[in-house]
């Protein structure tokens, strides 16, 4: 524990369960002293998130679907209420029919991509124009993205294309908000399973050929990103602005599978 956060006020949108991604970010900016709220999609979500919430001192945690703009509203109202200001917002959010997270891209039908890109990247965007306006003294942005984003990975399909969009829309932001001292970047993370990874085919052998492949011959940890969004969201990188940064043990500089890797 230390103090690098002390004083922050955060929100963290997207915990599901103690494998979120989400909530290995909340746990690192919260043992570095950060004051945390927290946002779950429904009851049956909201039932385990508080209890996480209650072990990090947090006990604001609202209901946001982010595909709805009158509860986003609702969310920013509540957060302005309760604390006026916002030093940083974490979007851990993501989501497609898990029907298209399999056999071709091309296949996929103009609704099952709306619906993927809304979530997966129109939400940031919506969130982000809220989570502004409270941030007068300047403030940290994050959201999470994944190589398929930038390179064909098996079964991503229209997630891969909605984390593109992501990506762009990461550094249109950033643009956008520079001049008022708020900085928005993406943590491009390896595989971990989780309940978002479990809806992609093959995940099992996604994570296998990672351990396998990157440099580090393992899989990234939940903690492991957690620091580098501690990194992201504290004035550690007061300096960085628009970046995609890579947590996922070096995969991503890989051109080819490792030699001495055994078969899958
Ligand atoms: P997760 O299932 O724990 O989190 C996904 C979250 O998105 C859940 O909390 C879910 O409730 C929320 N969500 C989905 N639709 C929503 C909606 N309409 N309104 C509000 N919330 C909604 O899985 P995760 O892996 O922690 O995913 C978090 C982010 O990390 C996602 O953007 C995912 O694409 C990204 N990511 C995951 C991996 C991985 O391998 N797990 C790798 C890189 C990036």
């Amino acid at each position: 524990t230390g103090t690098l956060m002390k004083g922050k006020r955060g929100l963290v949108m997207g915990v599901a369960n103690d494998r979120s991604i989400a909530w290995g970010i909340a746990n690192a900016v919260a043992a570095q002293g950060a004051e945390l709220a927290f946002t779950y999609q429904g009851e049956a979500l909201g039932k385990r998130v508080r209890p996480l919430a209650e072990r990090v001192g947090s006990s604001l945690v609202l209901s946001c679907d982010v595909s709805d703009d009158a509860a986003i509203d609702e969310t920013f109202a509540r957060i302005e209420e309760e604390w006026g200001t916002l030093d940083f917002l974490v979007h851990a959010i993501g989501w497609a029919d898990k029907q298209y997270l399999r056999g071709r891209y091309v296949d996929t039908p103009r609704e099952a991509f709306l619906t993927a890109l809304d979530i997966s990247c129109y939400s940031f965007t919506a969130v982000a124009r809220r989570a502004a306006r409270l941030m007068p003294n300047g403030g940290s942005m994050l959201t999470l993205t994944y190589l398929g984003a930038e390179k064909v990975m098996p079964h991503y399909n229209v997630m891969g294309v909605a984390k593109a969009a992501l990506e762009a829309s990461v550094r249109y932001m950033a643009a956008d908000l520079g001049r008022d001292g708020i900085r928005v970047n993406g943590i491009s993370a390896g595989p971990i399973m989780t309940l978002a990874a479990n809806g992609i085919g093959d995940f099992r052998y996604i994570l296998k050929w990672n351990q396998y492949n990157a440099p580090m011959e393992r899989n990234v940890a939940l903690e492991e990103v957690g620091g580098a969004g501690l990194y992201m969201l504290s004035d550690l990188s007061g300096g960085v602005t628009g970046e995609i940064h890579h947590v996922d043990c070096g995969y991503n500089i890989v051109g080819m599978k490792n030699p001495t890797a055994p078969d899958i």
